[in-house]
């Protein structure tokens, strides 16, 4: 029996209405089902606001298993749109959840992507968070070949991957690999996740993530991400331009 899904679409890509608990248990309901496989994707504003210029990346996005919505920008533009989404998921609570599942329940993780020896690092620090918790193999995120590194996720024998390479290159990826991957059931597209498990970006402290400003304190952190972060309120001007042209 399928889980049922309520979908709400937000500018042309249709997100799951899910709080963080229901999303991990949705993944955790696709990895017990027999012959069942997919991969979750986190879009913030910077991705709708990608997508929506280069349409061709919705299908990317649309067929993910799970559409989490990770960012505050799609939060706001499901109130102005007056389609509310239930809450925030960042993607890396998503993964944190999962990891905690996976360690009770035994699944076998690979974590592919960003730079030499930090995924490796990750992997360290969330076995020592999780003790237990069986991490199979790890491969950096900037290889030039993808067959080697598909062999190898298939030899550790995984069943959960992330795959943190950037979007939109890893939701490209996992959908260009999902068929290969032979004993692969979830895969997971988490960006720069692997920094900041390995410790080497800071996640923002409760009270920026509960006053909504979560963003700022990673631009204060990553001022090089100011190009990238005017996409926020460009999206959300497209946000109101949609609402009023709808009434
Ligand atoms: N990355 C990678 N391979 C590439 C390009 C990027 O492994 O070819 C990694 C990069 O090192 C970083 C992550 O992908 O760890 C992207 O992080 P970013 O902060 O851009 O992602 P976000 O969290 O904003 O989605």
């Amino acid at each position: 029996m399928a889980l049922e899904q309520e979908k709400v679409d937000i500018m042309g890509v249709s997100f799951d209405n899910v709080t963080l608990e229901e999303a991990v248990q949705r993944a955790v309901f696709l990895l017990d089902t027999p012959g069942e496989k997919g991969y979750v994707v986190t879009p913030n504003s910077e991705i709708l606001y990608m997508c929506r210029k280069q349409p061709e990346l919705f299908p990317l996005f649309n067929r993910a298993a799970l559409v989490l919505p990770d960012g505050i920008g799609v939060i706001y533009a499901g109130k102005i749109l007056k389609h509310p989404l239930k809450e925030k998921v960042a993607g890396i609570d998503f993964a944190a959840g999962l990891v905690e599942q996976a360690t009770a329940r035994g699944d076998a993780l690979f974590l592919l992507g960003a730079k030499p020896g930090v995924a490796a690092l990750a992997g360290e620090k969330l076995q020592g968070k999780y003790p237990g918790l069986q991490i199979v193999g790890v491969h950096d995120g900037y290889f030039q070949e993808d067959e080697p590194v598909v062999e190898e996720i298939n030899q550790s024998g995984a069943t959960i991957l992330f795959v943190c390479l950037g979007a939109p290159k890893q939701e490209q990826w996992m959908k260009n690999h999902m068929d290969q991957l032979t004993h692969v059931k979830l895969m997971v597209g988490l960006g720069g996740s692997l920094d900041v498990f390995a410790g080497h970006v800071k996640r923002a402290p409760d009270f920026w993530v509960k006053s909504g400003l979560e963003w700022l304190y990673r631009l204060l952190q990553e001022p090089k991400r100011f190009g990238r972060m005017c996409k926020l309120p460009l999206f959300l001007f497209d946000v109101l331009h949609m609402r009023i042209r709808r009434k």
